[in-house]
């Protein structure tokens, strides 16, 4: 069998515990057999991480500058019990968080929508996806404890040394709380290029809410900026047959959950936190929600939104069978593969990843699923596969497309 081969390379982060494990049976039997990649690969595993002093997460992150496409598998975030049980120099910092410093990009998490796991709200047939703006606000807040009467204020000094402006926030005549917040219009500036890029490279609608009625300057920068950014795509975004749209932020909430979904909601920092949260309870289960971090220059790194799946690992360590659901990380390197595709012109390498998708859905769909889909699926199957087992079931039925579709070449 000829295989398919992508024409540029795509930068490869490994990661850890049980999401290590998927990730090689997903490469061996779902990509290698069928395709020849060029990958570049980088460990991010956290002993590796700690060898490295963390310099193979910045490594990285520059070759996804150089090559465009990235995907990365879940990893450890060290805290104090990390560094204790993986015998670490540091509590190093979150890979994720460092990747996005060096790209500068914006989180997108969509959900993959099979028939047999119906989502909790009736209406949704088609993903949400929830944008999050990842810089500022409250995750940046000052705040003060106010233990009695006293004027808290405002004050912008200019570094230029002339006057500076002042303004009340409260004059407060008893116990309290007091708080301040900022943004930065570049970085509002780049997550809305990143979200009208999305939107763009997904054909799909774009929803921006936010509260200008109350918060006329913060939240009315987000929304000057955002207009600003789309006045120049307009004619592009009418030429894709998808449109904008500014909401207050009770609109969307309330319409969210009235609508069949197909949209991309861009959501600021906290929305995000809390509507992402909503939105991947919503359709089922953490093993079918995807991440993929893009910048506002067009660099694209994809993985699963859960984590390292500890809990599995230590099982499976014990020689215990497990049942974990490789759906995301699968996804996480369909859509690396169909950008690299898009990317390069080579719309059979794009084929090729949406052949393993379908695989994927019509596996679970044909009532072959891991134990947390097991759980949640209407009708409810008769068992479940193990990790392997389920990988194993999405091979055989992606080789006979492979084979079909090269017979009828
Ligand atoms: P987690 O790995 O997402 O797992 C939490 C629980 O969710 C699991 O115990 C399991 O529930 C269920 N689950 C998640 N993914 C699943 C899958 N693919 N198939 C089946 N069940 C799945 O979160 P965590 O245990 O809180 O975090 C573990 C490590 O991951 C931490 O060290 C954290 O730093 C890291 N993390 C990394 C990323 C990332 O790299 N993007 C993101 C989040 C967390 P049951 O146990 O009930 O089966
Ligand atoms: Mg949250």
């Amino acid at each position: 069998m000829q295989k398919i081969v992508a024409k540029n390379t795509i930068v490869e982060m490994d990661g850890d515990e049980m999401t290590r494990i998927i990730w090689t049976m997903v490469k061996d039997k779902l990509i290698h057999p069928f395709a020849d990649v060029k990958l570049d690969y980088y460990d991010l595993g956290v002993t590796h991480r700690d060898q490295t002093d963390d310099a193979v997460t910045v490594a990285a992150a520059k070759a996804i500058q150089k090559h465009g496409v990235g995907v990365k598998c879940a990893t450890i975030t060290p805290d104090q019990a990390r560094v204790t049980e993986y015998k670490l120099k540091k509590a190093w910092a979150s890979p994720n968080g460092t990747i996005r410093a060096i790209l500068d990009g914006t989180v997108f998490r969509k959900p993959i929508v099979v028939k047999n796991v119906p989502p909790m709200v009736r209406s949704w047939k088609k993903p949400i996806t929830i944008g999050r703006h990842a810089y500022g606000d409250i995750y940046r807040n000052t705040e003060l404890r106010i233990p009695g009467a006293g004027k808290v204020e405002l004050v912008y000094t200019p570094a230029d040394g002339s006057e500076p402006t002042r303004a009340l926030i409260h004059d407060f005549k008893a116990p309290g709380v007091a708080q301040g917040v900022h943004n930065l219009d570049a970085s509002i500036r780049s997550f809305a290029k990143s979200c009208m890029a999305y939107a763009l490279g997904e054909k799909c609608e774009l929803w921006f809410g936010a509260k200008d009625t109350i918060s006329k300057i913060y939240h009315g920068r987000f929304k000057e900026i955002f207009a600003e950014e789309y006045e120049p795509r307009r004619a592009e975004f009418e030429k894709a047959g998808i449109s904008y749209r500014f909401m207050l932020i009770d609109d969307a909430v309330a319409q969210s959950v009235r609508q069949p979904g197909g949209f991309l909601w861009a959501c600021m920092n906290y929305d995000g936190d809390v509507m992402s949260d909503m939105v991947a309870s919503g359709f089922g289960s953490l093993g079918l929600m995807t991440s993929v971090l893009v910048s506002p220059d067009g660099l694209y790194e994809y993985e699963a939104a859960h984590g390292t799946v500890q809990r599995h690992y230590y099982a499976h360590l014990r020689g215990e069978s497990t049942s974990t659901n490789s759906t995301a990380t699968i996804f996480a390197w369909t859509g690396a593969l169909a950008k690299r595709g898009e990317l390069d012109g080579t719309p059979e390498v794009t084929r090729f990843a949406h052949q393993i998708e379908e695989s994927v859905i019509e596996t679970i769909e044909g009532g072959i699923m891991t134990k947390d889909l097991s759980l949640i699926a209407d009708p409810k199957p008769s068992g479940h596969a193990d990790t392997e087992g389920f990988i194993s079931a999405i091979a055989a039925r992606l080789a006979d497309k492979v084979g079909a579709a090269a017979a009828t070449r």
